[in-house]
């Protein structure tokens, strides 16, 4: 049963840049590379057109429901995601965030976050990012081993990683996260450490290490046309099924011990599963999906929720998302817009009734290193699901009743947060 939840204004805003140079075999984002990219087909500034419209859109209905900016809080965060945002220039990226702080709002604190790739053609003007208000760089780095990185399809290099780790140091960047891969194919702890040891002697704030994932999207049922994800290319697929069978979960425990053994030893310590920071330099932003607090978004595939019961989403696809926003073709670039006027952008959303919300909760606090807290810990399902894991030794007892995963539970955290949901 669907108990209605009072919405609440945005902490946060996602914008999704759906765009890369190359495709990445192992990438189930929402991504259109090559020609979409770059050149003369790009579509990159008719996408930039279409967000301009959708944020007023969304801004006009928080008006609605919450006041204008200056009557309901500005924003603590933006993320700028993709995709590569790094590859919009610092002009376009100035011009969003100057849009985003007239109708969102945006605290004189806030932590702004632009995703990155390493390689020279893609790590884009970060002195320019600088100026125009990014706090935060999100690298993503994944290894500093050129075989690794070949391996799982990169195109940049280990010394491309150590180039943008110094220039967005010198360009003033507060910030500087990077995100990497373990359980590659035939990766080696001693590959793993030496990556680690690399990023850490470069003066990085906070890592973000993932195992690598091959889902299928497909066979999720998340590829139709309103949903939240692009179908498969053949040729990734082909590539994940053979990735997947090189996957060892001993390896990949072993690995993630050895990351939290050699960050911690550095001060970064663990406050998300798979994120670790010197304190202080947490993901705000991260930090408010993972405290189920709502947040708004932008582009194609990108997720708000309200902070009450809707969770809404755009759909995957480039074209319907400039169809409902931007002027027919044909029609002269005039006044000329679907009828109506534009649209919000194809999409798809859901209510979450209160036993959903209840374990979406518990799920994503017992990731954290603060745990959950008593009450949500005495909740039935909850409370079984840790009195078994008390058993293995899964969850341990902090202080204020809270109770969060062990160092053996985090290696097993899908075992616990499996018997909640
Ligand atoms: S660079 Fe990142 S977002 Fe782009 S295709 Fe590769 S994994 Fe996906």
């Amino acid at each position: 049963m669907v108990v209605e939840r009072a919405a609440r204004p945005p902490v946060a805003l996602y914008v999704h840049v759906p765009f890369c140079v190359a495709l990445c075999p192992y990438c189930d984002f929402v991504v259109y590379a090559g020609r979409s990219a770059r050149g003369p087909a790009a579509r990159v500034d008719a996408f930039l057109a279409a967000l301009a419209v959708e944020l007023e859109l969304r801004a006009d209905d928080l008006d609605a429901a919450f006041g204008v900016p200056g009557e309901r809080p500005p924003l603590r965060s933006v993320y700028l995601g993709g995709g590569t945002p790094s590859l919009l220039s610092a002009r376009s990226v100035a011009t969003l965030l100057d849009a985003v702080r007239r109708r969102f709002g945006l605290s004189g604190d806030a932590e702004v976050t632009l995703e990155a790739n390493p390689g020279p053609d893609e790590r884009g003007d970060l002195p320019g990012f600088a100026a125009a208000g990014v706090t935060r760089l999100s690298l993503g780095a994944q290894s500093l081993d050129a075989s690794e990185l070949r391996r799982i399809g990169r195109r940049h290099s280990p010394g491309d990683v150590l180039a943008a780790l110094r220039e967005a140091r010198r360009a003033g960047i507060r910030s500087i996260s990077v995100d990497l891969l373990y359980d590659i194919p035939d990766q080696r702890q001693a590959t793993w450490r030496s990556t680690l040891d690399a990023v850490l002697d470069a003066g990085v704030d906070h890592v973000s290490a993932y195992a690598l994932t091959l889902d299928d999207p497909d066979a999720e049922g998340l590829t139709g046309p309103l949903g939240d994800h692009l179908p498969t290319r053949p040729g990734a697929r082909a590539w994940r099924e053979r990735a997947r069978s090189e996957q060892d979960p001993d390896r990949a425990a072993d690995l993630y011990l050895a990351a939290d053994e050699l960050l911690g030893a550095r001060g970064l310590r663990w406050y998300e599963l798979s994120n670790w920071s010197v304190p202080g330099a947490e993901s705000r932003h991260n930090l408010a999906y993972w405290r189920h607090e709502p947040y708004e978004a932008l582009g194609p595939g990108a997720h708000a929720f309200d902070g009450g019961t809707r969770r809404r989403w755009n759909a995957a696809r480039l074209d319907g998302y400039l169809a409902a926003l931007l002027p027919a073709p044909g029609t002269g670039g005039g006044p000329a817009r679907p009828p109506g006027g534009p649209a919000r952008p194809p999409g798809g959303e859901e209510r979450l009734d209160d036993r959903t919300r209840a374990v979406e909760e518990a799920i994503l606090a017992l990731r954290l290193r603060d745990g959950i807290g008593p009450e949500v810990a005495a909740r039935p399902a909850v409370s079984e699901a840790l009195a078994w894991g008390r058993g293995y030794g899964l969850v341990e007892d902090v202080e204020g009743g809270r109770v969060r995963l062990s160092l053996r539970g985090r290696l097993l955290a899908n075992e616990v947060l499996g018997r909640i949901a």
